[in-house]
């Protein structure tokens, strides 16, 4: 890289900067406003405060291999190794899911659903975004989470550690209910893999950094979302909600399939307008 950086103030340096990210990034200012922050250990919002500084050399340093990375497409949560999701500090790296804002509203959902002390079951929950949202939010519930990868699983038990102090979730090594014992939850949530594998090559750049494993399901797509409702009936209490975060194109197969297992289905818009949460919840038979 050629050193127009070098000698020049900090508001220079993420001129350039974000000159250059443009062929990359939607958000290139922002992005350079980021790696600057992050190589200076400060805070984005005080970055005002030393826009006609100069950058030593080692800060300088520090921003160029930043920079790089990201002019590669690496998500910048990865490279600074943090998201904020649900206003909460996330600890990220290649072996979860970058949380997505559309996934606050599943949060949301299911903060309205659960009854007090109610029982949640988290299923592939990655960097435990949602478990921790969840149960920061709702103390009186007992959260449970799972996830096929180990690697995920210590992303999320670090942060549900500094989040929320240690033991208040319940972290299960699992393939969806596998090693889940034989009980009932209220609520059961899942941001499970639900892209279509043949448009994986389409993707955004930035997305072929993310496990593939927790974004790509077989069928389309709908794979996992399938085997989730198969599977569920069998932990859910008779009065609980299965809520699911769903890729927008498969709304019409699951309005098909859920009643073929005995749930009714709403599915919600995310801020888009795009289809993205189904709530499923059990028929009940009434006799007379
Ligand atoms: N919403 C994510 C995306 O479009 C996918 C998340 C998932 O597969 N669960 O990149």
């Amino acid at each position: 890289m050629s050193d127009v950086f070098y000698n020049n103030s900090i508001i220079q340096i993420i001129a350039f900067a974000s000159k250059r990210l443009e062929s990359i990034s939607a958000t290139p200012v922002l992005d350079a406003e980021i790696l600057m922050a992050h190589a200076l250990g400060i805070d984005r919002h005080k970055l005002v405060l030393y826009h006609n500084t100069l950058v030593d050399k080692k800060t300088l340093t520090k921003f160029k291999r930043l920079l790089s990375r990201r002019l590669k497409s690496e998500p910048i949560a990865y490279i600074v190794g943090y998201k904020e999701f649900y206003s909460l500090p996330l600890k990220v790296n290649r072996h979860v899911l970058i949380p997505r804002p559309e996934t606050e509203l599943l949060v949301d959902c299911a903060i309205y659903h659960a009854r007090q002390r109610a029982t949640i079951l988290d299923i592939g929950t990655g960097s435990g975004a949602i478990a921790i949202a969840i149960k920061y939010n709702r103390p009186d519930c007992s959260v449970w989470a799972t996830d096929i990868s180990k690697d995920a699983l210590k992303v999320a038990k670090h942060n549900a550690g500094t989040i929320l102090g240690k033991h208040l979730i319940k972290f299960l090594h699992s393939n969806l209910f596998e090693s889940i014992p034989t009980m009932t939850f209220d609520v059961i949530v899942s941001n499970p893999p639900y892209i279509n594998p043949n448009i994986y090559t389409q993707l955004q750049k930035d997305i072929h950094y993310e496990p593939k494993e927790a974004l790509l399901a077989p069928d389309n797509g709908f794979g996992i979302i399938k085997s989730l409702i198969e599977k569920a009936n069998n932990y859910l209490s008779d009065n609980g909600t299965i809520i699911i975060e769903i890729g927008e194109d498969l709304s019409s197969r699951i309005q098909i399939f859920a009643p073929l297992f005995n749930f009714s289905i709403s599915i919600l818009k995310d801020y888009s307008g795009l289809p993205r949460i189904a709530i499923f919840k059990k028929i009940k038979n009434i006799t007379i």
